[in-house]
């Protein structure tokens, strides 16, 4: 592996968000002297929190996976993830609920899942639910810790038998046809296959590798933290303060200096100077190169995931609601047509409903309950718009959907939307908060990488450059860009979970 030349005891990390944090935890376990420099008034980026009206809202992400590669992050500054945060393991992880009235409570558990497939759709598909199992498994195993975990230097590195464990397992097939291996009823195949979207993807396109994803949901498990999402990076940077890493909030910075091949220092935006002798940027990646005065080689552009509008509202008490619901619209394949292909909003939408107080009633008022709606949007290359003259309108029909679906009469009493010009005010690419699609052409040593070309001592971290999107894949960037600086890492991620599984 690769790693920056010269001395490397003095690392500046730019950003806070759940990358820079992960590389600040790894750098500092390692020895190095780290200063983190962070636009924003505290830690999370995208992982961020709003307070109104008694409501404490999560604007990021809300579905954790792979908690043990956070434990990772902690333990790197011997520090223990169950003394900085309470993680609830969510069960079921979702419930999916259909157009023709069907739900189906979406459980991690291997025998229960079973028994619930059983009953809604007969022992054949239960059948199939146990052989899809063990190919996730399967899957994850020869996949994650070669391939998603790991820094390459170049497309070589994919030789390995690994590669040929991928292939024998389909995972260079379609995702939909390869599920369909499995299961025939297109509602159970549409809960293991909608995760594409996480990718950027539709289950159409997407690789059968992307099957990863699902792994980590319906079989790994969804987790919640006490406090809700954004309590995830305020117990990083504490345990990151407490190991000795200097956090600069409110600092943005403007430029790099550079002698040679090398960054020597950073400038901010309120006139410091910062010496550095490496530096690793988790802006996005068109703001990163521009800091190094560098242009990306790259022959055909990078195609940006779809975007979102979430809806954040609060109000009375629904508790027949559980934490995570996905609500399936009829159309399917026509919907990632619309939202990827046409940049067209859904016709007919399938959404993410997220009800934190189902776990941790002390995000809202009391007898008050919070919801995220989370729905797809095309992203501002694919479908440009005025969000900031449409937001409005469109959450109110996307919460008139909701109201049929789910929570008829539901009245907000609070409401906050963010639609794509808030993430393009954020400067995130295409309006989108999900960076750059994970097309095969965009995965692994083929995403933009993590060591720019041009430059010694920096490297990049966050969704944007390996392994992507997505909170445990951006805490690995942040391990992967220590890894470049110092050099190799022990723990492999599988070794992490199975243990983590064997405690549980
Ligand atoms: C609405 C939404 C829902 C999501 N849902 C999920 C989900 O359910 N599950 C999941 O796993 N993932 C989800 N994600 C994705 C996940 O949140 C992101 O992939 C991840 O948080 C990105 O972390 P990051 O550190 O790469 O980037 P960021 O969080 O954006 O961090 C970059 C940081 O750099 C700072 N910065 C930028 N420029 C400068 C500068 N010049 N100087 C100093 N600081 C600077 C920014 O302020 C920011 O804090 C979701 C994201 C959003 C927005």
């Amino acid at each position: 592996m690769k790693t920056v030349a010269g001395r490397t005891d003095r690392v500046v990390v730019v950003g806070a968000g759940l990358a820079g944090l992960s590389a600040a935890l790894h750098l500092a376990g390692r020895g190095r002297s780290v200063v983190v420099l962070e636009r924003d008034p505290g830690p999370g980026g995208r992982a961020g929190r709003v307070d109104l009206d008694g409501y404490h809202l999560d604007t990021g992400p809300t579905v954790l996976t792979m908690p043990a590669i956070l434990g990772d992050a902690f333990a790197a500054v011997g520090a223990d993830l169950a003394a900085h945060l309470r993680l609830t393991r969510l069960e079921p992880a979702y419930t999916a609920r259909f157009a023709d009235g069907s739900v189906l409570p979406v459980h991690t558990d291997a025998e229960r899942m079973t028994d619930v497939v059983r009953d809604f759709a007969g022992p054949a598909e239960a059948a199939g639910y146990r052989r899809l199992r063990d190919w996730l498994t399967r899957l994850y195993r020869a996949e994650f810790d070669r391939f998603v975990a790991a820094n390459f230097d170049s497309p070589l590195g994919l030789l390995t038998p690994d590669l040929a464990r991928l292939v024998a397992l389909g995972g260079f097939r379609r995702l939909d046809p390869r599920i369909g291996a499995f299961l025939s009823d297109e509602r159970l195949k549409r809960v293991f296959t909608f995760q594409a979207l996480y990718a950027g993807e539709s289950p159409m396109r997407a690789l059968a590798l992307y099957a990863v994803i699902s792994y980590m949901d319906t079989v790994g498990g969804v987790y919640f933290p006490e406090g809700g999402m954004a309590a995830v990076p305020q117990a990083m940077a504490k345990a990151a303060a407490e190991a000795g890493v200097e956090f600069r909030f409110g600092t943005a910075v403007s430029a790099l200096e550079r002698r040679g091949p090398r960054i020597t220092a950073l400038h901010t935006d309120n006139g410091s100077r910062i010496e550095a002798d490496a530096v690793v940027l988790t802006t996005e990646p068109h703001e990163s190169y521009r800091l190094l005065g560098r242009t990306p080689r790259r022959p055909v552009q990078l195609r940006a995931a779809p975007s979102a509008l979430v809806l954040h509202a609060g109000g009375p008490a629904e508790p027949a609601l559980g934490h995570h619901t996905i609500s399936f619209g009829n159309g399917w394949a026509s919907t990632f047509r619309e939202l990827i292909t046409d940049g067209r909003r859904m016709s007919d939408p399938s959404l993410l409903i997220t009800r934190p107080t189902a776990t941790d009633p002390s995000l809202a008022p009391p007898g008050r309950d919070l919801y995220s709606i989370l729905a797809p949007v095309p992203n501002l290359d694919r479908g440009p718009r005025d969000w900031d003259a449409d937001a409005q309108p469109y959450a109110e029909e996307i919460l008139d959907h909701v109201r049929a679906r789910l929570l008829p009469g539901f009245t907000p009493e609070t409401s906050y939307v963010l639609s794509p010009a808030d993430w393009q005010r954020r400067g995130l690419v295409a309006g989108t908060p999900f960076s750059y699609a994970h097309s095969f052409v965009q995965t692994g040593p083929f995403r933009p990488r993590n060591l720019p070309p041009g430059t010694e001592n920096v490297v990049l971290a966050g969704g944007g450059t390996v392994p992507g999107v997505g909170v445990p894949t951006v805490l690995l960037s942040g391990r992967l860009a220590a890894d470049r600086i110092t050099g190799g890492h022990r723990t492999t991620t599988t070794t992490l979970d199975l243990a983590a599984e064997g405690s549980r």
